[in-house]
């Protein structure tokens, strides 16, 4: 461990002496890679991508004539989905013939659904103010979309010529099914196929009162799956109750389920989290994180999940009731009694040891258990030298001194379905934002103007480096 640090160190240093500060990062940007990002943002905010409204396939053409109109040859540049109201786009960036495996650059056009009414302004109208860019997507994710393919059409103008192909990736459901991704990864895997992935709808950096504390790589998310669990009775007339009833044998399974703890189970990515990420706390919880990544204490754990449910269900799987239903008359015994109960599941635990845990906590052989739904494995992408060197060493140039800490989604994204398939992926949003004013899926979405600008600037930066050779091996 402390070889590796001091070579990551020595690595980082030498790095720097080799590559240039970046230009933004010594502040000037060239104004026409910005002009062009916010030109690209500006259209796309404006076209409206909810699901009810459908607009996917306007999105992923006016991006594809813009990749076109650069000199992408048109056939590498294609808008493809499942379903015609669901339109992603898939452009690959050749490189040199015969180099390694592409890179896969990952975004989504879709937004969740905005009402007027609720906003301050149109949120599907592009507004500048007081150094926010304000829209529906401008946060989650077409920043990322608009970043990546402005990137493209800079890295055509210059000639640039990467040592392997560069895909990117705009599926158009992420906010609901997820299926274009999963069409993508099952149907049409040669569209998309790469030697990792990194998905700008993941990670991001954490302002606190305005400083910058943490640069988030996001390297796993939790599996999803829900299971119904259900009691039947014969029923009876309710003036002569018996020991045996659904209702009850339920909900005595159920408070046992609510004091189940799962055993702490931490991954590569949650140990680093918690080894590296407690800047923003108080210094006894910052100790019990770092003791927590050393050893897995479970006292320390225990002191985690009550300071936050986020660390909770970082450290374990959790299972939690979600809907119940019974009975079918007020003057009957209950013939029928089920709840749901949802699981975030940690991704290197199987499904089969959950459902036994879960068997086990309720100790009832009257509750029956099935699962709604097929999960879907996702293990967490190891934390690769040659992506994570990079990825590093250029947001330390970026943000000097801002810590780089590897996080587990407790959500989904579309990452989900690419590391299920074994494409390795990272979250490197790289926008900064407040990490206590969080707009995504929200009223007045935004993003700041430097910070959308500084991103995309990282991302072109990153992804040449990461395609030029001499990315550290
Ligand atoms: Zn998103």
């Amino acid at each position: 461990m402390s070889h590796f640090r001091t070579a990551t160190l020595l690595s980082a240093v030498l790095l720097c002496l080799l590559h240039p500060l970046p230009a933004t990062a010594q502040q000037g940007k060239d104004p026409a890679a910005k002009q062009l990002e916010r030109d690209i943002l500006k259209e796309l905010i404006e076209i409206n991508t909810s699901d009810s409204a459908g607009g996917t396939p306007l999105a992923a053409k006016a991006l594809a004539d813009r990749l076109i109109a650069a000199g992408l040859p048109a056939v590498d540049v294609q808008v493809v989905g499942y379903n015609p109201r669901y339109a992603s786009l898939v452009a690959r960036y050749r490189g040199t013939a015969g180099g390694k495996k592409p890179i896969l650059l990952m975004a989504h056009l879709d937004v969740v659904d905005a009402r007027k009414e609720d906003w301050s302004t149109d949120p599907y109208q592009f507004v500048e103010k007081d150094g926010w860019y304000y829209g529906r997507g401008t946060s989650d994710v077409k920043d990322g979309a608009a970043m990546l393919v402005a990137n493209f059409i800079r890295y055509k103008k210059e000639g640039f010529v990467p040592d392997r192909d560069l895909i990117i990736v705009l599926t158009a459901d992420e906010e609901t099914t997820g299926e274009s991704i999963r069409w993508l990864v099952t149907e049409h895997r040669d569209l998309i196929d790469a030697d990792y992935a990194l998905n700008t709808d993941g990670g991001g950096g954490d302002y606190l009162r305005g400083v910058p504390i943490r640069f988030n790589v996001q390297g796993a998310e939790k599996v999803y799956q829900s299971f119904e669990l259900e009691v039947r009775n014969k029923g009876g007339h309710s003036s002569r109750p018996v020991p045996d009833n659904a209702i009850y044998h339920l909900a005595r399974g159920l408070a046992r389920i609510a004091d189940y703890q799962f055993p702490v189970r931490l991954n590569e990515v949650t140990r680093a989290f918690f080894a590296r990420g407690g800047a923003a706390e108080s210094k006894a919880v910052a100790a019990d994180m770092r003791l927590v990544a050393k050893t897995g204490d479970p006292l320390a754990a225990r002191r985690l999940s009550a300071v936050s449910p986020y660390y909770n269900s970082l450290l374990h799987t959790t299972c939690v009731a979600t809907r119940l239903f019974a009975g079918h008359a007020d003057n009957a015994l209950p013939q029928l009694a089920k709840a749901t109960v949802n699981c975030r599941i940690e991704p290197d635990e199987a499904v089969d040891s959950v459902e036994t845990r879960l068997r086990g906590a309720v100790a009832d052989t009257a509750v029956h258990f099935s699962r709604i739904g097929t999960a879907h494995p996702s293990p967490p992408s190891p934390l690769r030298r040659d992506v994570m060197g990079p990825v590093e060493e250029l947001a330390h140039q970026y943000w000097p001194k801002v810590p780089i800490v590897p996080e587990m989604s407790t959500g989904a994204t579309d990452g989900l379905y690419t590391r299920n398939v074994g494409i390795p992926t990272y979250g490197v949003a790289a926008v900064f934002d407040d990490m206590n004013d969080s707009r995504a899926h929200g009223r007045d979405e935004r993003v700041g103007v430097k910070e959308y600008h500084q991103a995309a600037e990282y991302w072109y930066e990153l992804v040449k480096r990461l395609s030029s050779g001499n990315a550290t091996p």
